[in-house]
């Protein structure tokens, strides 16, 4: 978890790699189906591009479907789900079936002004079309609304591990990984 630019993305991968488990990022499979023009991509193209959220009904079915993937059987890590506590209910409820658990969540903690700051030099660099600053504005106000609680949910129950995610990309993945490797494996 994180602030849009907190760095989620790049993060994930270092640690997915880390463990041997696959990314699962519901951004980049959002921008891969707007790519490929599917009808899962046409619905969310809308929300994307004004920085809404996608309905929940449709996060969560794309989750369950992509967690039941061979490949997610021994585990798996996600960057960017969930985001409302609607999505933390049905993810509990996901990992109940299929009989994996959560072993940590991991929060990156960034200054606000270092982010807008990133935020727009992705904009310069990838051309992500929802890093305009309205829309950025946009993803950080539902970012404290509808997922900053969330922290204090896993909080509550002891996975909540916060990374200082400013410095140097290497310095924070160091970070994470001395915060994971000493949880025990479920
Ligand atoms: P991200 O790459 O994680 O910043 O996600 C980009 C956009 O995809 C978000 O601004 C949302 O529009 C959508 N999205 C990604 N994950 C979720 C989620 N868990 N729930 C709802 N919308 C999401």
């Amino acid at each position: 978890m994180g602030p849009p630019g907190a760095g989620k993305g790049t993060q994930a991968k270092f640690v997915a790699q880390h463990f041997g488990i696959p990314a699962i990022s519901t951004g980049d499979i959002f921008r891969a189906n707007v790519s490929e023009g599917t009808p899962l991509g046409k619905e969310a193209q809308r929300y994307m591009d004004a920085g809404e959220y996608v309905p929940d009904e449709v996060t969560n079915s794309m989750v369950r479907n992509r967690i039941d993937e061979p490949d997610a059987v021994p585990g798996f890590l996600l960057d960017g789900y969930p985001r409302t506590l609607a999505q933390v209910e049905e993810l509990d409820g996901m990992i109940g079936f299929t009989g994996h658990r959560l072993d940590a969540v991991v929060v990156l903690t960034v200054d606000d002004d270092v982010l807008v700051e990133r935020l727009l030099q992705r904009a310069a660099v990838e051309g992500r079309a929802d890093d305009t600053e309205d829309v950025v504005r946009r993803r950080q106000e539902l970012y404290g609304e509808q997922t900053a609680p969330l922290i204090e949910v896993y909080r509550d129950r002891g996975l909540l591990i916060e990374i200082d995610g400013l410095g140097e990309v290497d310095d924070v993945t160091q970070r994470i990984f001395a915060a994971l490797d000493v949880i025990p494996e479920s």
